[in-house]
């Protein structure tokens, strides 16, 4: 029997990957969103004779994803991992919130097979645009993944695979802006896009089913604690939520290992009398907030505050 040749398919979302400006030389001036993922195909030419198929989820500057981007990106990958000619999925998607969307991705996924984002940090039309050799690096990964029976979330940029789970944004502006809050990448790729771990696994994936994408998502908001962080803000969305609709979960971005102000845990105090799950995460960088003894909210782990809040939808989702 003939050996049925698998596709890659590249789902496109907009991001800086997908920007274009005026000038090469200022690649800040740019508008991100701009060409539709079958340009960015077509701009690599080491995808000439590969199996690809692209496809426009949406079209966004990823500072304004959304439970509704969700919903598409989701159906899209249900029904494209469900084909057994897919090898697996590539995502082109803004750097801003990516790590939202790995998250979430690597919770839903069963993990059978490669599902890659990437992005970029320049538009398309900079003279360093990073793009398209992230775009080539994704799609190489999926291919060798597929071929190593190796699954799940993961995303390449930079020459570095990146656990789903863990990624961050962790620089506003320089080409090499990814990390994994302290934790190494996965893997780091040779000029061949190849990566030499010899047993790597990925991190297990989630395997919680795209179900809970159908339904609207449970509120849930961010509190930071800082100088003067009385619990005025948290006073504010319990009164907005009491107008417009339950709030039903708060991540707290916390100081240090999860700690807060004094006033600010008072409000925190009242609103989980009220029904609000509280949890707690930290503005640092790495480390992140582990359980211990006499806690009085629960700990997220590793996990960034927006990463948090993903998890506290999908808890109070039932997943
Ligand atoms: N604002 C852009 C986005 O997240 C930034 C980027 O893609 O680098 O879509």
């Amino acid at each position: 029997m003939q050996e049925v040749v698998k596709s890659v398919v590249i789902l496109g979302t907009g991001g800086t990957i997908a920007g274009t400006g005026p000038d090469p030389e200022r690649s800040w001036q740019y508008r991100a969103a701009q060409l539709t993922v079958s340009q960015l195909v077509a701009a690599v030419p080491e995808f000439a004779g590969l199996p690809l198929e692209a496809e426009q989820v949406a079209q966004i500057d990823s500072k304004d994803m959304s439970w509704s981007v969700w919903q598409a990106l989701g159906q899209s990958l249900k029904a494209h991992l469900a084909r057994d000619d897919v090898a697996g999925v590539v995502i082109t998607h803004g750097t801003d919130t990516l790590e939202e969307t790995a998250y979430l991705l690597h919770r839903l996924v069963d993990g059978r097979k490669p599902v890659v984002l990437t992005a970029a940090m320049r538009p398309a039309t900079a003279r360093d645009a990073d793009g398209p050799g992230n775009l080539r690096d994704a799609v190489r990964v999926v291919l060798e993944a597929a071929r190593r029976g190796v699954g799940g979330v993961v995303a390449v940029l930079h020459g570095r695979i990146w656990a789903g789970a863990q990624v961050r944004k962790a620089h506003s502006c320089a080409l090499d802006a990814f990390d994994a809050g302290g934790r190494a990448p996965l893997a780091q790729l040779d000029e061949a896009g190849q990566w030499h771990e010899a047993a790597l696994e990925w991190p297990a994936s989630g395997h919680a089913g795209w179900e809970v994408l159908n339904s609207p998502p449970p509120r849930v908001e961010i509190i930071h604690s800082h100088a003067d962080a009385d619990g005025w803000m948290v006073k504010a969305v319990l009164a907005y939520g009491r107008q417009h609709g339950p709030l039903k979960g708060l991540v707290l971005a916390g100081s240090g290992h999860g700690t807060l102000h004094q006033g600010l845990e008072a409000a925190l105090v009242q609103a989980t009398s009220m029904g609000v799950t509280v949890w707690r995460a930290s503005r640092v960088a790495r480390g992140g907030v582990s359980r211990r003894e006499g806690d009085a909210f629960e700990a997220c782990g590793e996990l960034t505050p927006a990463q948090a809040r993903v998890a506290l939808m999908l808890y109070l989702s039932g997943v």
